[in-house]
């Protein structure tokens, strides 16, 4: 079994709305579910041996538009949020983070130390990430505290503006070039991001926003859990130019299992085969090399292939690639290594003196 450590997933989000409803977060992920994608023994069964694991604060009132008679649709963006009730939320899903640490369930990890130690010792590694910042104030007051609790990536904006940035609308097809990029906010916070050691994620930002943080940031661009724009035109996916940038800065794509971003006619269908995933991983590969693919399956946030079902289900894409002609050591790298020497670089393990 290839282990897989994945950039990113819903966990929290469904525990948390579990929670609401009256369920134990830590009963739901340590002894299993049929809900949603990833617990405990499903995460083993599928070797996803851990992931990026975001908070995120949702957009309750978001519908998305029906798709026309070609399969054309554009969703418009969700309004802005409110900080002080994304504050609340962000700290209970954080409060979810800590527990299943202290409970045993999960561990979070604040290195790759950490994420290895987990990881061999069979425990699942999960790591704090903030997928769009509402929770943050443009003072960064909120930021290093959840850096101290323990976040060690985010993305400065969801599918939404905020104080940081503007990002883009669930819409195909259509260009990432939909706006605005960074506010004067939004460099503030790549800055003190590199300065922390917090790795800055690229997914759900405008692709002006993807050129702003490149010329700002000291770090390799990361996307972690988009696809490619040639093969599935939505806005979320990457175009050819951002995807040279990756490449260029020995970053990482991390390709999302959601089936809207993964197939040709952008429809949100499980009935998706493998072929697609693989057509998408095949590209990647090719434009900007082995080294710079990686997993971000959105477990927990969207429709993926039926034949994956949920974490446990995670080998038949490695099967699948194996199939194809992956060999082991370029597995090995898409399925974990290449998210590791990432993390390594923005948690800052490598500079001399570093703790
Ligand atoms: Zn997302």
């Amino acid at each position: 079994m290839q282990a897989v450590f994945d950039g990113h997933n819903d966990v929290l989000l469904r525990l948390w709305t579990h929670m609401r409803e009256g369920s134990d977060p830590i009963a739901e992920f340590a002894e299993g579910t049929a809900a949603g994608h990833i617990d405990g023994p499903r995460a083993r069964a599928g070797g996803l041996a851990g992931g990026l694991c975001a908070i995120y604060v949702p957009s309750g009132d978001l519908v998305f538009a029906d798709p026309d008679f070609r399969g054309h649709y554009a969703t418009p963006l969700a309004a802005p949020l409110e900080r002080s009730p994304s504050l609340d939320i962000a700290l209970e899903m954080a409060a979810i983070a800590l527990r299943l640490d202290r409970a045993g369930a999960w561990r979070l990890c604040r290195s790759t130390r950490d994420i290895r130690r987990a990881m061999d010792s069979g425990i699942f590694a999960a790591v704090m990430h903030i997928e769009g910042c509402e929770a943050i104030d443009p003072d960064l007051a909120a930021l290093e505290t959840f850096h101290a609790a323990g976040l060690r990536s985010l993305g400065p904006v969801w599918s939404r503006n905020n104080v940081f940035g503007h990002g883009v609308p669930f819409a195909y097809p259509m260009t990432p070039d939909t706006g605005p990029g960074l506010t004067e906010a939004g460099f503030a916070l790549v800055r003190e991001c590199n300065r922390l050691g917090i790795l800055i994620d690229l997914a759900h930002i405008t692709e002006k926003g993807f050129w702003d943080v490149a010329k700002t940031t000291d770090q390799p661009l990361v996307a972690s859990h988009s696809n490619a724009h040639a093969l599935t035109p939505v806005a979320r996916n990457l175009t050819d130019r951002q995807l040279d940038a990756i490449r260029e800065s020995n970053g990482l794509v991390g390709v999302n299992y959601a089936t809207a971003m993964l197939r040709a006619d952008g429809r949100s269908d499980a009935a998706t085969p493998l072929e697609d995933m693989i057509r998408h991983i095949d590209y990647l590969v090719e434009r900007i090399g082995i080294d710079h693919v990686a997993l971000g399956s959105d477990f927990d946030g969207a429709t993926i292939p039926e034949e994956i079902g949920d974490a446990a289900g995670n080998q038949k894409l490695i099967a699948a690639l194996k199939s194809v002609g992956y060999g082991d050591a370029d597995l090995t790298k898409l399925a974990r290594e290449n998210w590791l020497r990432i993390l390594a670089s923005a948690w800052r393990e490598n500079v001399a003196g570093a703790a």
